[in-house]
């Protein structure tokens, strides 16, 4: 039994895979309890979630700029 390649897991983390490969990571994640995909896994969520966070965090980095250059005008 070998290990998903990491690309699956990807798209795992991603929702965007299907059919016999879906079937096979949930088979190796649920069943066989790989340490090193699952590993992977995580690390996969946790850039995926930084990703997201991104667009929000330069929205809330210029409002708070705009509000500190209002501030500082005369
Ligand atoms: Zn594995």
């Amino acid at each position: 039994m070998s290990c998903p390649a990491r690309h699956w897991l990807a798209r795992h983390v991603a929702g965007s895979l299907d059919g016999g490969p879906l079937e096979y990571v949930r088979f190796h994640l649920a069943e066989m309890k790989c340490e090193w995909c699952q590993a992977n896994v995580d690390d996969l969520e946790r850039l995926e979630s930084e990703t997201d966070l991104e667009p929000l965090l330069e929205r809330v980095g210029q409002s708070t700029l705009q509000f500190l250059r209002s501030r500082t005008r005369p």
